[in-house]
C-alpha cells in the first residue's frame, strides 16, 4: 500500500506525464514546439509550450478546421497520459486544457454539446488515446528525463510563468526535448517563443490569444 507522500509524490510526477503527452502528440500533429520547453513544479504544476489554435478566430475553412483538430488531439494528450501513468491522477487533470478544447469544438459545431459537437469530441478524444498508447515509449522517456532533472529556483518566463507560484522547477528547453525525441523517430521543430505560424499562436505574440498551461 503506498503511504500518502508516495502517493503525494506520484501525482505531483504524473504531471511530467501530462506534459510529455502533449509534448509528443504536439509533434506527431506538426505543431512545433517552443524554446520555453517543458517545466514541472514540486506542487504538480505544469506546463508545456507548443504553439496551436487558440479560441478566437471564428474563420472555419477547412483548414481553420484543420488546425483546431490537431490542437484539440495535442490538447487532449495531456490527461489522457497522466491518467495511463496514474489512474489516480484522474482529478488532478488539468480543467483549463477541457475548456480550451471545448471552445474550440465550439467554433466548429453549433449548437455546443450538440450531436456533431460530441461526436467530433469522442472521434478526436479517441484519436489522441491511441497517439498516446502508440506512443507511450517516447512519452515515458521524456516524462522520466523531465522527472529526473534537479530542482531548480524558477525560470522566469515572464508573462509566460503564470502556471506556478512555486520557487522551484524541474525544467527541459524545447531543444533537450527534440534531442530526446529524435530516436523514438518522432521529429520535432523548435521555434522562437516569439513566433506564430499562420494562427498558431503563443499567447504573448497575439493580445487576446490565450497560450493555456498544456
Ligand atoms: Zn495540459
Amino acid at each position: 500500500m503506498q503511504t500518502p507522500e508516495e502517493l503525494s509524490r506520484e501525482l505531483a510526477k504524473s504531471t511530467a506525464y501530462h506534459e510529455a503527452g502533449h509534448a509528443v502528440i504536439a509533434v506527431t500533429q506538426n505543431l512545433p514546439l517552443c524554446e520555453a520547453g517543458m517545466h514541472v513544479d514540486s506542487k504538480g504544476n505544469g506546463v508545456t509550450f507548443t504553439l496551436r489554435r487558440n479560441p478566437g478566430d471564428q474563420n472555419n475553412a477547412r483548414a481553420d478546421i484543420e488546425e483546431r483538430e490537431r490542437s484539440i488531439i495535442m490538447i487532449y494528450a495531456g490527461n489522457i497520459a497522466q491518467e495511463k501513468f496514474s489512474p489516480c491522477s484522474r482529478w488532478e487533470g488539468s480543467l483549463g486544457d477541457d475548456t480550451i478544447a471545448e471552445a474550440l469544438l465550439s467554433e466548429m459545431y453549433s449548437p455546443p454539446k450538440g450531436a456533431e459537437w460530441c461526436r467530433t469530441q469522442q472521434r478526436l478524444w479517441g484519436e489522441s488515446y491511441k497517439l498516446v498508447y502508440g506512443h507511450w515509449k517516447a512519452i515515458e522517456a521524456l516524462a522520466e528525463a523531465l522527472w529526473a532533472k534537479p530542482m531548480v529556483p524558477r525560470v522566469d518566463l515572464g508573462p509566460l510563468s503564470f502556471h506556478s507560484q512555486d520557487l522551484l522547477e524541474k525544467w527541459m528547453t524545447g531543444y533537450e526535448v527534440k534531442a530526446l525525441l529524435e530516436p523514438f523517430s518522432v521529429f520535432a521543430s523548435v521555434v522562437a517563443d516569439s513566433e506564430g505560424v499562420g494562427t498558431l499562436r503563443l499567447f504573448f505574440s497575439v493580445p487576446g490569444w490565450g497560450c493555456s498551461p498544456v
